[in-house]
């Protein structure tokens, strides 16, 4: 009999209104019929996965854009999940959405379906910050989504924001900070920008065309935001993830405490025992598969038990509930290292990152590896 402990579960909707500059992700400025028959792919396969029967600790629908979808789109889609994975009492089901996707009815019907978690794309509450990432909503709407998602009944709400854009001050930072804070969300991740291969950024960067803050900026607006989000009470329960006690993003800690995770829709990446894999990118290339039942993966691994170890390590450090050593086998003379260069604390069983340590996070988990 197969495994019938709860996973995490995760769907990728692969769609955006446009494609922002800085991006990365599996996102498509696609409209039309590939949009359908997507939706009818993932669903095909969802109803065909081999981890059916496992009920779903949380589930995730992230982008992309899924509320670039239809309602109706996204329902079906939930359903189809709901159905291979009967969601535990209390399952937290989280839906991104860009706020200029959004409006009352939709976040409503979002709300009927079951999804009781929104996290909101706002990046920027400034109108050219978002005009030279290439986002395609403004200020505004970020407000209008916020009251929109609470009208709806949403109580659990989050607000992504990056720092670090290009021309961006300390100030402009402060006041992004103050107006995301002023919104009263229960949770905010805030993430520097990265230019990433492959993107519109990363050209103009070669160029020379991004004005960037330098390192010692960036360090400099990550402790602002640390202080400015602890002194609102939140509490920083991840390099990058602040909540009000208990809104913790049930579904990340599952990423960052290495536990399995199935994934559905083009390019999404899954875990399940020690077999990783990557879905097939491309929307066609994705329908085409599943329409000829054929292999959805594109790129697949064996994980083995140093593979783990690394996962463990890389992520479980992000966490301020700490990194737990016990099977880690970690480097003791790296671990002494760390403690002694004022990176790491030690205890219970646990090794936490201090304030300097975060700023130094790969240098520490190569020292314990
Ligand atoms: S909205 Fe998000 S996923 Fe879509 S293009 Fe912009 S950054 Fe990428």
């Amino acid at each position: 009999m197969g495994s019938v402990e709860p996973i995490a579960v995760y769907v990728h909707t692969p769609f955006c209104p446009s494609k922002c500059g800085y991006c990365d992700f599996n996102s498509y400025a696609m409209t039309g019929e590939i949009v359908e028959r997507t939706v009818r792919a993932t669903v095909l396969e969802i109803e065909r996965s081999p981890w059916r029967g496992r009920p779903a600790k949380t589930v995730f629908f992230g982008g992309g854009t899924p509320t670039f979808l239809e309602a109706g789109q996204l329902e079906r889609i939930l359903l189809a999940v709901v159905a291979a994975h009967p969601p535990v009492d209390g399952a937290e089901v989280t839906s991104e959405a860009n706020p200029g996707t959004v409006d009352i009815p939709k976040f409503r019907d979002m709300r009927a379906m079951g999804f009781d978690r929104v996290s909101l794309g706002a990046q920027s509450f400034d109108s050219s910050d978002l005009l030279r990432l290439g986002r395609v909503h403004e200020p505004g709407h970020i407000g209008r989504a916020v009251q929109a998602a609470r009208d709806a009944g949403f109580e659990n709400l989050n607000l992504d924001l990056m720092f670090a854009l290009p021309g961006q001050s300390m100030r402009g930072w402060e006041q992004n900070l103050r107006l995301a804070l002023a919104m009263g969300p229960e949770h905010l991740s805030l993430y520097c920008l990265t230019i990433e291969p492959n993107t519109r950024y990363y050209r103009y960067h070669l160029k020379g065309m991004l004005d960037l803050p330098d390192d010692e900026a960036q360090v400099a607006m990550y402790d602002r935001a640390v202080e400015a989000c602890e002194g609102a009470g939140f509490r920083q329960y991840e390099v990058s993830n602040f909540a009000r006690p208990g809104f913790e993003s049930r579904h990340n800690l599952c990423y960052w405490r290495a536990e399995e995770y199935a994934a559905y829709g083009p390019g999404a990446v899954g875990r399940v025992g020690r077999r990783r894999w990557t879905n097939t990118k491309h929307p066609v290339r994705y329908c085409e598969a599943v329409e000829a039942g054929a292999e959805l993966a594109c790129e697949v691994e064996d994980v083995d038990d140093q593979a783990l170890r690394t996962e463990r390590l890389m992520l479980g450090l992000r966490l301020n509930e700490g990194l737990e050593l016990d099977g880690l086998a970690v480097s003791e003379s790296g671990l002494s290292g760390c403690v002694a260069a004022g990176w790491l604390t030690l205890g219970e069983g646990r090794a936490t990152l201090t304030p300097a340590g975060r700023h130094v996070l790969n240098e520490v988990a190569v020292r314990l590896l």
